[in-house]
């Protein structure tokens, strides 16, 4: 993830409508001469073209409906320990974290309790058809607190549903699928997320890639500006969907 860049480079789209310059660079989409969010970037022409040469066949709206259901089924597999089916959607890095994390609050007799998660926007913030990988910008409302299972009350934070704000980034495996779910590799089946095997041909759930594959995600300030709680992108690889950074 070191070095992973965070931009685009756009000939020109028109013009900044904070500092009128045009539009030759964004980082992330942020106008590079006056640094400001570029409302709508994810409606300029050469973004659409990018995407078409990063994923062909994925429009911003495909994309932006696959990437919106994310944050659900992740905390839905997440509660359920479900951490082979998670490689459909997030690197292994990732989950075997957040597994590690869940185990560790086990030991310690506490869990995470990630619920009600309602993603009510999604924007493209963000492409490099180098790599390639496309980056989100996500709001919604979940429930996320640290949970006591033995007793069944809540340890720490609130568990009333709270905004939350956050920069995720994908990248484009070139693994297409029919589906929306991760296929059985025996039968083919689509299977669901708490299976652990599958219902068809009872073959246990192997691991398999999906199309997309979440590689790094942050919690996002008022501004709108990723924090970066660790000083780099690396210490947010502990942050499940940014709810842990405020809980541990
Ligand atoms: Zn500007
Ligand atoms: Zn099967």
């Amino acid at each position: 993830m070191e070095g992973l860049g965070t931009g685009i480079r756009l000939d020109t789209d028109g013009d900044c409508p904070h500092c009128g310059r045009p539009i030759l660079g964004v980082s992330h989409d942020r106008c590079d001469a006056c640094t400001k969010l570029i409302t709508g970037f994810e409606d300029l022409a050469s973004v659409a073209s990018r995407l078409n040469a990063i994923a062909p066949g994925w429009t911003v709206d495909r994309l932006k409906a696959w990437i919106a259901r994310l944050p659900e089924q992740l905390a839905f597999a997440y509660q359920r320990h479900g951490w082979k089916n998670l490689g459909w959607w997030a690197e292994e890095t990732l989950w075997e974290g957040w597994a590690r994390t869940e185990m560790s609050l086990r030991g310690r007799g506490k869990a995470l309790q990630l619920e009600e998660v309602i993603v009510e926007r999604v924007q493209v913030a963000g492409l490099d058809e180098a790599r390639p990988f496309v980056d989100f910008r996500l709001e919604g409302r979940r429930r996320a607190y640290l949970y006591e299972p033995a007793r069944g009350r809540v340890l720490e934070g609130s568990d009333a549903p709270r905004p939350f704000q956050e920069f995720w980034t994908a990248r484009f495996t070139g693994l297409e699928w029919p589906s929306d779910l991760p296929p059985c590799l025996s039968c083919g089946a689509g299977l669901p997320l708490e299976a652990s095997a599958c219902p068809h041909c009872t073959t246990p759930v192997q691991p398999s890639i999906g199309p997309w594959s979440v590689i790094r995600l942050w919690p996002l300030d008022a501004q709108g500006s990723p924090v970066l709680a660790h000083g780099n992108g690396e210490g947010v690889l502990d942050t499940l969907l940014g709810g842990l950074s405020d809980l541990i």
